[in-house]
């Protein structure tokens, strides 16, 4: 199926991202994607069916299996996170779950991170967990912690950097390198959801399997609920034949992968804009009184600030913050904003801001938020592509506004 994908040759990175693989149209040459907006592809004959349902021959059969349009965005991701190969699916959810019901079986042992986008830490505690996986929840940010709970019957490590929500440094290198000195065949998971192949790239570091949602930055435009596990060519036969055929039949639409293709033209240069105004954005934060702490790892006060210069090209677009007084005062501001939008998700056009503790985090309870050290007033924003100075000045009014009723005792 690949000699239809007609690769350029290049290293120039938002070239990739626009024309790196491209599924050419034999009939009219279409330079956008085109949506092969079907169910199933009729064979050649019996012979033929049978040789492309057992991997023989290639082929299309069925869109839960292979899809065009969905090849074309295969092509693209594994190209942009420096992969073989990419299996896309209907949400991010749906990657990280066909890849942990590929390989974790009853009796496995999946040490994660412990702090997770909270749809993660739901399937591991209550997916994973209660069908037998041994699922194990440490600090990944200090790699010796992983020594103390390798095991051998670890199946994966699995983690997020910059993690969802408080934007935790884990140092890729060093924790798939202890994974594969103590058993090369213990596969290292990262969801790079939140730093994106443009500013990270977790296979050129040691790691075994990527995940994305897609939803997020790589679409980039709020209109769509995807995902995608990048790796070897193995790996990826392997999920798509488990994780996604049975295991979950979490398959992406014709459609969705179109807009993803779409959603990628634009996404060096959206990452550029988002990381400079979320700089900005952390600068005003950390300078305000009525900020008790910046989550960000591009201020020097980041615990993880050295560490990400070193693993990242830019800090990214995601930043998080405790005010002073707490969650109460956390939901004052949230209220008070004018122009941030109140709502979970990422990586949008739109500036969003939300409260991990009662959304995008709910599924942990308080005492979990604070072993995975999140705190219960954390607000999360999600720094969008509006003009900086609307961004800027709407959250300034809105700390200023707090300040305000803090000093009248209100
Ligand atoms: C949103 C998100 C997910 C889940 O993705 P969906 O597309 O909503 O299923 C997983 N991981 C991270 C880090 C996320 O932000």
């Amino acid at each position: 199926m690949t000699s239809q994908y007609n690769h350029v040759e290049t290293i120039h990175y938002s070239t990739a991202a626009i024309r790196g693989t491209r599924l050419t149209d034999q009939t009219y040459d279409s330079v956008a994607t085109p949506i092969y907006q079907t169910s199933t592809f009729a064979v050649p004959n019996c012979e033929s069916g049978a040789m492309r349902f057992s991997g023989e021959q290639p082929g299309y059969y069925y869109s839960r299996m292979g899809n065009p349009t969905l090849t074309a965005l295969e092509e693209r991701l594994a190209l942009l996170e420096g992969g073989e190969a990419a299996v896309v699916t209907g949400s991010g959810m749906g990657a990280i779950a066909a890849t942990v019901w590929t390989f974790c079986k009853p009796g496995s042992h999946l040490i994660a991170d412990c702090t997770l986008y909270g749809g993660t830490y739901e399937l591991l505690t209550e997916g994973a967990k209660e069908f037998g996986v041994d699922v194990e929840f440490i600090d990944l940010s200090v790699p010796n912690n992983l020594n103390h709970a390798l095991r051998e019957n670890t199946a994966m490590v699995y983690m997020e950097t910059p993690a969802n929500p408080t934007l935790k440094i884990t140092d890729l290198w060093e924790i798939a390198r202890r994974a594969h000195e103590y058993c090369p065949e213990i596969l290292v998971a990262v969801d790079n959801t939140i730093a994106t192949p443009y500013l990270q790239r977790p296979l050129f570091l040691g790691c075994d399997i990527v995940l994305h949602s897609l939803t997020k930055y790589l679409n980039g435009h709020g209109d769509v609920i995807a995902g995608a596990a990048i790796g070897s060519s193995s790996l990826m036969e392997q999920i798509r034949r488990r994780g996604l055929k049975t295991m979950t039949g979490a398959v992406l639409g014709p459609f969705e992968a179109y807009l993803v293709m779409r959603g990628l033209q634009t996404f060096p240069l959206r990452m550029e804009q988002h990381c400079s105004t979320a700089e900005l954005v952390s600068h005003l934060l950390a300078s305000h009184p009525a900020v008790e702490k910046v989550y960000y790892p591009g201020l020097p006060e980041h615990s993880g600030h050295e560490l990400a210069q070193k693993q990242m090209r830019r800090f990214g677009g995601m930043v998080s913050f405790e005010v002073k007084g707490g969650r109460s005062a956390g939901a004052k501001l949230l209220n008070s904003l004018k122009f941030c939008l109140l709502a979970v998700s990422l990586g949008d056009a739109e500036t969003l801001i939300e409260h991990p503790a009662s959304m995008s985090h709910s599924p942990y309870s308080d005492q979990e938020l604070e072993e995975a050290g999140i705190p219960a007033g954390l607000v999360r924003l999600s720094v969008g592509l509006e003009d900086p100075q609307d961004i800027l000045e709407d959250l300034q009014q809105g700390l200023d506004k707090l300040l305000e009723d803090g000093q009248s005792g209100r």
